[in-house]
């Protein structure tokens, strides 16, 4: 249970949306402790809603979906210990971020010291006084590196392509704060609802769909101004300069990146990597960088969702055939092929800088009312047609070619042509899309 919250346990954890909007609409929280709640806060919101809402009982933890196959018109499951189940619906709520990605560097199996990526923390490891190496910059490289550069004994940061660093306050909300909010449900309700956290959503959302709009140049300035002000070498600030537009990669809010990485302790190398030796990183200039501990903050791959889950659909239609390509479903929800599957946090969803756990909402809001057909009796089977997906795939790149993330960076953003595989239209639009299914983008059966 939690899926990111659970698999990610590094240090300085902490999700980059505000906290009172990071919440199911129906279960908002009082007892955030700050403006960016820390990992752990998050992962333990979620296990007391299940409690809460009597999902937990519900679960069967520790069973691995291995078989997942369509059969006389019913989905066939099958689990890694051999339990097996027959359902009239499957919902994969699988995550996008979760299989690992280590990078191909020559030598890295030959590093003595302790190696981990970001997503498997092993906290047996030492950090105290040792020489730590990070490996990667993204939202996660950043935050480990915050809450490290002052217990390492060395911290150096090896960055391949710089990235926008946007300020943020991460303000502790007190007791008092906290007591107002619980006395009060609706000052609480207020703090997710249109005029606060989703009309800034509606704002940046917008922006990122024109790399030159006028918001996005905003964003830089903004974001331009933070490494002006906050790093004072020069070097160092021509080093951290990103050279495309801001947020084409996801943005990075942090409150300290700036400070953490000019603390006496740490170091910026931005050198590229020429291979991992015993002892350490060896950059091209002929440097080695010696090291106890090496993290890898590489990121995901974000194309395998389910997978390696074994699905078929129709006719024995194996998934793996149909997303040889690469992963698509109409309108992130539904596969031609695959009827009465569905997926939360499906391909070519919206993500960004937001919270998914609303996107999850509307999906679900959504997907509900192709359930409820089968409910009342219209049909067995609700099923994407194939010229829908078709036509929203051939809109959909189009809208994603002139988006921000298709600006000229590289980003787990983009599928294997380099197009942005994220929504590129308006949360209004999404909002709309999955507030009334259009129904003949489906056939029933
Ligand atoms: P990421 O954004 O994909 O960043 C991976 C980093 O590793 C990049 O800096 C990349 O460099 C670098 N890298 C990858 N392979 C490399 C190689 N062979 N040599 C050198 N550098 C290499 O991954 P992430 O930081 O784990 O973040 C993934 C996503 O998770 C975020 O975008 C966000 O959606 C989510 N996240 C959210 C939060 C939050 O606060 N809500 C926190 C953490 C993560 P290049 O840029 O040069 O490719």
């Amino acid at each position: 249970m939690g899926g990111t919250w659970r698999e990610n346990t590094y240090p300085g954890l902490t999700c980059d949306v505000p906290s009172h909007a990071y919440t199911y609409s129906f279960e908002p929280n009082p007892d955030w402790s700050r403006f960016l709640p820390p990992g752990p806060e998050v992962q333990g919101y979620f296990e007391r809603t299940a409690k809460k809402y009597q999902v937990e009982e519900m679960i069967q933890f520790n069973q691995e979906i291995i078989r997942c196959e369509f059969k006389d018109g019913r989905w066939h499951l099958e689990t890694k210990s051999g339990l097996t189940d027959v359902a009239d619906f499957v919902i994969a709520a699988t995550g996008v971020l979760h299989h690992p990605s280590f990078p191909k560097i020559k030598g890295l199996d030959t590093f003595q010291g302790d190696v981990l990526h970001s997503a498997r923390w092993d906290h047996d490891i030492a950090l105290d006084g040792r020489r730590i190496g990070v490996l990667g910059n993204g939202s996660t490289g950043v935050q480990i590196v915050s809450a490290l550069a002052a217990r390492a004994g060395k911290l150096t940061h090896f960055q391949r392509t710089a990235q926008w660093i946007f300020p943020v306050d991460n303000v502790a909300f007190s007791e008092e704060q906290k007591a107002a909010l619980r006395n009060d449900r609706a000052l609480l309700k207020s703090l997710q609802n249109e005029e606060t956290y989703l009309a800034n959503v509606e704002r940046f959302t917008n922006a990122v769909l024109d790399a030159n709009s006028p918001e996005i140049l905003e964003i830089e300035a903004i974001a331009r101004n933070n490494l002006e002000q906050s790093v004072t070498d020069p070097l160092l600030r021509e080093k951290l300069r990103p050279t495309y537009r801001a947020a084409c990669k996801r943005l990075i809010y942090s409150p300290d990146y700036y400070r953490a990485i000019q603390h006496p302790n740490a170091e910026l190398v931005s050198d590229g990597i020429e291979c991992i030796e015993p002892t350490g990183v060896r950059t091209q200039d002929g440097r080695l960088h010696e090291l106890d501990l090496l993290v890898l903050a590489t990121g995901f791959k974000a194309d395998q969702f389910m997978r390696p889950m074994n699905v078929t659909g129709r006719n024995g239609l194996p998934l793996n055939e149909v997303w040889a390509k690469g992963p698509s479903a109409y309108l992130a929800v539904a596969i031609p092929d695959f009827p009465n599957f569905f997926m939360l946090n499906g391909p070519t969803g919206p993500v960004g800088n937001f919270s998914l756990i609303d996107i999850a909402e509307q999906q679900w809001g959504y997907i509900a009312q192709l359930m409820e057909l089968v409910r009342k009796g219209e049909c067995r089977e609700v099923e994407a047609r194939h010229e829908a997906l078709q036509a929203y795939d051939i809109a959909r790149k189009e809208a994603a070619r002139k988006t921000v993330f298709g600006s000229g960076c590289s980003s787990w953003y983009l599928d294997a042509e380099g197009i942005p595989s994220t929504w590129p239209w308006s949360q209004r639009r999404f909002k709309e899309e999955m507030s009334a299914a259009k129904l003949d983008a489906y056939v029933l059966r």
